[in-house]
Order: structure tokens, then C-alpha cells, then sequence
């Protein structure tokens, strides 16, 4: 081993391997993985083993479906059988709504490329499965590229090929501490120091202890988790084929064939956490005694799935612990704050995940960004609030006990809520308000008219959509008041602010008093941002966008920082109303202590507003006139009353989020995460006509010169109107031709009240993009008629807001 090497990789398990041998396979060969023990000796050698595509997030169904094909290459590439069993896998559903799920994401996956898969009735399962019973399955998802392979051998597999590339991997290594140097780490082993670039944290179990090893708390834990291995089934030994990798999602188990016996691994809704601060050093290869107690009834459920198992003994419990993020999705990526720490941790699959996560963080490294949207894992999406320990017990417990529980995006759950509220949450609450929640804080969904009201947990429209539709008749017709607390607000000041906001966005900024559209793209001319720039005219701006990206645009700013400028989030101190419709104007002019009648679209301007002093933009997302106040924590309560009496003479209505989503999609405005990801370009995205293009430089500009040079997008946005049901798009659903080609995706969709249609905004190729082309789209898995139209079907010529 050497005293100095470019990356130390820490931890042999499947993640710490798969990141070296992308590390190496991508140019990177002086770095090293050190493995305290043998390879494999944390939640690695004792995995099942199981390989699937099905995920809920079809971008982590991506990162799945790259790992499962990049097992066989790992395996020739190294020589080392990895055991690989291709049995083909199916997903049951065992109740309507699960059926109807299920069948939405046989369309998803077409989307993502995923085309591997077909929807089986119970008694087609049934053959492919012949040990199980279909006893109330309503239908299957069958998937050709899904099996097991044998975990050890993987690990070492990932390791003998990364160092068929040049990689050094060491074991019987333990790292002791790490120490930040001004241009690295020196990483203190029990057989001396190593001096490096870059470490990346792909510890598993004591992910914890190696994070505190660098002052950084990261949102994971151990949970433990049951299977068990059973005797040779006579069904099994005389089938002439292998039994599929069979995950029943309502029976809370999974099962692949082992041997000629099975494995049935289980995840219990009576959840248990394991060392919640990392795994003892001294813990090894041992494994906790079952607990029948916790499994009873999901055991009974598997019997019943499966009787052939009631038959025979069990040879083997396996009750062992891995762990787990907040949302379960792994956390990775350059830890804010921590130059050169890098996190490869919380992969909760890593057999089926790993690939993908060394891939990502590979690229990461190398090339200062992933190819694909890395958000879903991104370590950067969670807050300090995340390093709350009873925030992570909750949600890591939440998300275990509900791994194989059916969602629904309209559903609210428990964990790690109520958390963080604006000053005039009690308020809204009283005035009907319901709750969801972005990051660490409680945001508005919509007003319920009375306390009984009850939303109904579904897939297609609530029965709060006519709720929706009078909020969005207030926006349109009247005037409404919405808590936008949940926006995000960066303070930018220093006498060289203009150069440096200049270097960070590719767009003009805002004359003083102004506020403008603020794109902001990675070096690869890839968006990064879709925020809103503010000048207040004294030398300081604002920067505003979603306030669940706080920390990963902070990271972003601090990263490019320069010019001795200083950025400051001010989510924690300045909150506000946005008050918004016809006759917001009017409404304003009432408690301004100044004449606000010339406040013109996209000005700003600092206002007194009855007793409150505020920072105000004539700016709104719906299309409509509008008025963002924001003010200080303090003077929230006072604000909204003050509001809420200037508007009483106009019918003033509270909304919440959800009519301002309805209401953005009739203007056709994009937002994050839905029509604005990193993977996609100014050109795709129609953000290339906000660009200054005159600038001497940004960020991100040859690259976008390199594309407005070149033959266009593969595809671009549109909004189209699909024909009315009782479901709106959501994002994902497949988009087919009239000749039944698959020619683009929705990026999402909601139901314009307004206008009356159920809309969507999609990535579509070019040469089927114009305005009137009829094409279908599977909604909720049913088909649906739909056609492009013209954007911004409300208000086209942009009207209302500026009048
Ligand atoms: C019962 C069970 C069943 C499972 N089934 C599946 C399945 O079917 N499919 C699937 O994909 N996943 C499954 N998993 C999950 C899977 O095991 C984990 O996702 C995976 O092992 C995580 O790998 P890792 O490399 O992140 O962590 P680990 O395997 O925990 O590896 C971390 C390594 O880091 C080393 N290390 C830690 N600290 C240091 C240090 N300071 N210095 C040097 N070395 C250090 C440890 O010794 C260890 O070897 C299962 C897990 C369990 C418990």
C-alpha cells in the first residue's frame, strides 16, 4: 500500500467495489479501497441476493435496471463466478388499487426504457410460479431480467475487476479517523496514514461512524431484516425450470429459488432498528436470532402464498441488518461543505443498486457532474434537519414497515411531520387548511370546507378536486392569499455580486427594482437551475426558487463562490403570502403605505404593508396578477390578518399548493423535478430563450452553444390536452404515435380547472411535436386520447399578470 493515492475508498462491501471499479474503468486508477475485514463483511455477505427492476421511483428503476445488466460483464470481465440466476421475476398484486398501480408502471417503465416487462393474469403467474398460490391476486408484472446472484462472489467479482484495471483494494485495513488538509485528507489506518484527494465514504453499517469521522451526521441507519432458506420442496427439485424471483407486494414477502428449496425474505411491518450509530467495530459476521414475534402474520401470509413451504423444514434464519436513508433511496454524492468527502452510503439494495451508484458517483468525480439526474440519491436533498436522530428513526422506520405497503401520491404520512411550521400555521389550520410537506416544513395543499372532511387515498382524481376547483376559480376570478414559506430565499451581497451572479446564470439580470427568470446550467450546459432573480435596487439580490433545494443549490453557490461575494439562506428567517387574482391589485393598494398602482409585472420594491415591512415582487406562477410579500418570521401572523381583512370585501379565499400547480400548468410554466431536471438542456426545455446569449461568459456556455449550433434535441417540450377521465398524468406515462410508436413521455400533468381539461406537459420528439398531432397516452395504465396544443392554453398572450 502507498502513502498517497488520489481516492480512498472506504468499506469492501458491494457499494465501496462497485465505486472503485468505476473509478478505474473510468480513468481513475490511483485509488484504493480499504476493508477493515475481509471484502464483504458488513450487510454484504449475507444479502439474498435478489435482482429486480420494479422500483416505485422510476429513476431509481433505471439505476436498477443499468446494475443488473452490468452483472454478467462484471463477471467476465473478472473471471469470478458471480452466480448469476436469470429466473425472470414477477410482481403480484392482490388488491384493485395494487393492480391498477401496477399497471401505471408497466407503462412508466416503457418510458424509461425498461421493455423487458408484460402484465400476466393470476393463472399465466401462476405457471411461470407453479409453488404459489394465486389465491387473491388480481394480476402480475412479469420482468425477463430479474434473479439472484450469489453475494460474496459479486463483491469479490466488482474488486478482482477493478483491479484488472489498476485499483489497489486492501483488507484487514481499518480506517481510525480522517483529518482535512487544505487540498485533501489524510486518512489515519491501523497501518498508517494515507494522503489523498478525495474519500468516499461506502462504509454500510458504520456509514455513521465514518461520516462523524468528518463532523458530517448523515440521515441513515441499520434496520434489521428476516429471511429464511428452506428444505428441498419436491415441487421444486422436479420443476424442469427454476422458480422466478416472486415478490408479493400485499404479503409483504419476496422469494427466489435456493437450491431446491426456496428463500423467503420478509419485510416486516413491526419494524426493529439496529445501532442507530453505526454498527460496533467489533461486529463480524454474526447474525441476530430470528424473531418470530415480529413476523408471525407476514410468515402466515407466506405460507399461504406459498404451501409448499408448510411441507418442509426451514434450514436457515438469516436476521441481519442493512440500512436505510429517510426515503430509502441511497445517499451519494460530495457531502456539502466538505470538500473532497464523498458519499456512497444508505444503499438499501446495493445488488441491484450498487451498479448504478458507482457509476453515478464515479462520474461525479471525475467529470464534476453524473450523466444522468442523480436528485433521487443525491446526499444533498436532505437538510441539517435530517441529522435529527428522532427524525431518522421515524423515517427510515417508516420507510422499512412500508417498503411492500402500497402509496398513493395524494397520501400524507406520519413520520418526522409537524416538524417545522410557518408562524401562521395554527391559524391556517383552523381555517381548514391541510398540510403536506416539502423538505423540514409543513406547506398547504388546499382549504377543507369543513373539519369531516376526508380526502380518499387514490391514484386518479381526489374528492378534494372540486375543493381545488374553487380555489383556482379565486386565483382566476377574484383574489387569493397563499403561504409561500415554502419558497426558497438566498441573500446575494458584496461589491462584486453582478459579476458573480453574471458567471452563475446564463440569463440577464434584473435592472434594479426588477425581477427576472434565472437560468442557471452545470459546465456541461445542463440545467441546474430555474430560480428567480431580484434586485432590490441597493446593491443586494435575491435569489428565489423551491425550498426543498436549499441545500442543494447552497451547495452549488458555495461550490462556484468567488469574487469574495456572500450568499446567505434566509429560509429560516423571511417567510410570506403570495396574494394573487384580478383583484390582488386593488387589495394591495389598500394596506401599502405607498402608491403601488405603477408596480408593474416584475417589479420589486420594499413596502410597508400595514405594520409589516416586506420585500414585495409582482410576480406569480399561475398567470395571473400577483404579489409575492415576503416578511420576516415575526410578522407572518400579522401579515396574513392584515391580508386576509384588506380582502374581506372581495371574498379573499386561502389556497394551498395544489391550485397553484393547476393553474401553472394552464400557463404551460415549468417547474423542478417535473419539467426542469439536470439531465435536460435549455434547447429541450425551451429555457434557451431566456439565455444571454450577448454575455461575455456563464457557466454552462460553450456547451449551449455547442447545442444551439447543432442539430437539435432529441426531444423538446410540449403541452397537450388529453381527452377527459377520471385521472390526470402524473410524469412518466409512455406518449405513442397514431402508428403506436413510443415518441416521448409526460413530464407532468394536472387538471386545469380553468380551462376545464385534463393537461400535461411532455418531452416529445421533434418531428411529432406540432400543434394539432393526435397521439395517446396510458394514464393510470388505461389509454387515453390526447393532442399537442398550443402553450398556455389560459391566457396565451399573457394578459392577465401583466395587467
Ligand atoms: C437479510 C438481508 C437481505 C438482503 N437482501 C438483499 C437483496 O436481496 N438484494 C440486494 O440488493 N440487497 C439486499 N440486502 C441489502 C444489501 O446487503 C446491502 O444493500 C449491501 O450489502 C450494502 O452494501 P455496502 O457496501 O453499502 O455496505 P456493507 O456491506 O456493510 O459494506 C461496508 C464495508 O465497509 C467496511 N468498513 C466499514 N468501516 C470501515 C472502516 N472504518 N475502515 C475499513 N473498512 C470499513 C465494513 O467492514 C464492510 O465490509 C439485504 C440485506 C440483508 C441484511
Amino acid at each position: 500500500m502507498k502513502s498517497q493515492y488520489r481516492v480512498v475508498v472506504i468499506g469492501g462491501g458491494v457499494v465501496g467495489s462497485s465505486v472503485l471499479y468505476h473509478l478505474a474503468k473510468m480513468g481513475w486508477k490511483d485509488v484504493v479501497m480499504l476493508e477493515r475485514r475481509r471484502l464483504a463483511s458488513g450487510s454484504s455477505w449475507h444479502a439474498a441476493g435478489g435482482v429486480h427492476t420494479l422500483n416505485a421511483d422510476p429513476n431509481m428503476a433505471a439505476l436498477q435496471a443499468y446494475t443488473i445488466d452490468l452483472l454478467p460483464k462484471i463477471e467476465k470481465e473478472s473471471g469470478q463466478n458471480i452466480g448469476f440466476h436469470m429466473t425472470g421475476g414477477l410482481t403480484l398484486a392482490g388488491t384493485p388499487e395494487r393492480w391498477e398501480w401496477l399497471q401505471s408502471n408497466y407503462r412508466i417503465f416503457q418510458s424509461i426504457g425498461i421493455s423487458d416487462c408484460e402484465l400476466l393474469t393470476p393463472e399465466e403467474a401462476q405457471k411461470r410460479c407453479p409453488i404459489m398460490s394465486v389465491d387473491g391476486v388480481l394480476g402480475a408484472m412479469w420482468a425477463d431480467r430479474e434473479g439472484y446472484i450469489d453475494t460474496t462472489g459479486t463483491v469479490q467479482a466488482y474488486a478482482a475487476a477493478a483491479r484488472k484495471r489498476g485499483a489497489e483494494y486492501y483488507e484487514d485495513i481499518k480506517v481510525d479517523s480522517l483529518h482535512q488538509t487544505s487540498d485533501g485528507w489524510i486518512v489515519k489506518t491501523t497501518k498508517g496514514d494515507i494522503k489523498c484527494e478525495h474519500v468516499v465514504n461506502a462504509a454500510g453499517l458504520w456509514a455513521k461512524q465514518v461520516g462523524r469521522m468528518a463532523g458530517i451526521e448523515l440521515p441513515v441507519s441499520p434496520l434489521k431484516h428476516h429471511y429464511l432458506v428452506t428444505d428441498s420442496i419436491p415441487e421444486v427439485a422436479n420443476s424442469d425450470f427454476e422458480m422466478p424471483m416472486t415478490v408479493d407486494l400485499e404479503g409483504f414477502t419476496y422469494m427466489r429459488q435456493d437450491q431446491n428449496g426456496v428463500l423467503v425474505g420478509i419485510y416486516e411491518i413491526d419494524h426493529e432498528h439496529w445501532a442507530m450509530d453505526g454498527a460496533p467495530w467489533d461486529y463480524g459476521e454474526e447474525l441476530f436470532k430470528e424473531q418470530l414475534h415480529r413476523i408471525e402474520n407476514e410468515l402466515m401470509l407466506g405460507f399461504q402464498r406459498y404451501p409448499a413451504i408448510e411441507n418442509v423444514g426451514i434450514k436457515t434464519w438469516v436476521n441481519g441488518a442493512f440500512t436505510f436513508s429517510p426515503d430509502g433511496n441511497p445517499l451519494v454524492g460530495p457531502v456539502p461543505g466538505k470538500r473532497g468527502y464523498w458519499s456512497a452510503c444508505a444503499v438499501m439494495a446495493g445488488f441491484l443498486q450498487g451498479g448504478g451508484v458507482g457509476k453515478t458517483l464515479a462520474e461525479w468525480m471525475i467529470d464534476g457532474e453524473p450523466e444522468t439526474d442523480a436528485w433521487s440519491m443525491d446526499v444533498a436533498r436532505y437538510g441539517e434537519y435530517a441529522e435529527n436522530k428522532r427524525y431518522i428513526r421515524e423515517t427510515t422506520g417508516q420507510f422499512y414497515s412500508r417498503r411492500f405497503v402500497m402509496s398513493y401520491p395524494n397520501e400524507q404520512l406520519p413520520a418526522g411531520r409537524q416538524m417545522k411550521m410557518a408562524p401562521a400555521h395554527d391559524a391556517m389550520t383552523q381555517a381548514g387548511c391541510r398540510w403536506g410537506v416539502s423538505w423540514d416544513l409543513e406547506v398547504p395543499l388546499y382549504f377543507a370546507p369543513s373539519d369531516d372532511f376526508e380526502e380518499k387515498l387514490t391514484l386518479k382524481r381526489s374528492n378534494a378536486h372540486e375543493i381545488v376547483a374553487e380555489e383556482c376559480r379565486a386565483i382566476r376570478e377574484g383574489v387569493a392569499l397563499l403561504d409561500i414559506t415554502g419558497f426558497s430565499r438566498f441573500e446575494v451581497t458584496g461589491e462584486n455580486s453582478q459579476a458573480w451572479l453574471n458567471q452563475i446564470f446564463a440569463t440577464k439580470l434584473p435592472a434594479p427594482g426588477r425581477a427576472r427568470l434565472g437560468v442557471m446550467l452545470s459546465f456541461s450546459g445542463r440545467l441546474k437551475g430555474d430560480l428567480t432573480l431580484l434586485n432590490w435596487g441597493d446593491g443586494t439580490y435575491w435569489i428565489m426558487g423551491s425550498y426543498y433545494l436549499r441545500a442543494w443549490h447552497m451547495r452549488w453557490f458555495n461550490e462556484q463562490m468567488k469574487y469574495g461575494v456572500s450568499i446567505r439562506d434566509l429560509g429560516d428567517e423571511i417567510c410570506g403570502f403570495a396574494l394573487i387574482g384580478p383583484k390582488s391589485h386593488s387589495v394591495l393598494e389598500k394596506v401599502a403605505e405607498e402608491d403601488v398602482s405603477n408596480l408593474s409585472f416584475m417589479d420589486c420594491k420594499r413596502l410597508d404593508i400595514g405594520l409589516v415591512r416586506s420585500n414585495v415582487a409582482r410576480i406569480s406562477v399561475t398567470g395571473e396578477t400577483g404579489f409575492e410579500i415576503n416578511c420576516k418570521m415575526g410578522d407572518h401572523v400579522a401579515l396574513r390578518r392584515i391580508l386576509l381583512e384588506a380582502g374581506a370585501d372581495e371574498d379573499i379565499r386561502e389556497v394551498g399548493f395544489n391550485a397553484m400547480l393547476s393553474t401553472r400548468i394552464e400557463k404551460s410554466f415549468g417547474i423542478w423535478s417535473a419539467e426542469f431536471t439536470q439531465d435536460r438542456t435549455p434547447a429541450m426545455t425551451a429555457m434557451d430563450r431566456w439565455i444571454d446569449w450577448e454575455k461575455t461568459d456563464f457557466i454552462g456556455k460553450a456547451a449551449c452553444i455547442a447545442e444551439r449550433n447543432g442539430n437539435g434535441p432529441e426531444k423538446i417540450q410540449v403541452t397537450i390536452e388529453i381527452e377527459d377521465g377520471d385521472a390526470d398524468a402524473s410524469g412518466y406515462e409512455p406518449i405513442w404515435s397514431e402508428a403506436g410508436d413510443m415518441i416521448g413521455y409526460v413530464t407532468s400533468g394536472a387538471f386545469g380547472h380553468t380551462v376545464k381539461k385534463s393537461l400535461a406537459m411532455a418531452l416529445i420528439e421533434p418531428a411529432s411535436a406540432s400543434v394539432g398531432t393526435h397521439v395517446t397516452v396510458h394514464v393510470v395504465g388505461v389509454e387515453r386520447r390526447a393532442k399537442i396544443i398550443t402553450p398556455s392554453p389560459y391566457d396565451p398572450q399573457g394578459v392577465a399578470m401583466r395587467i
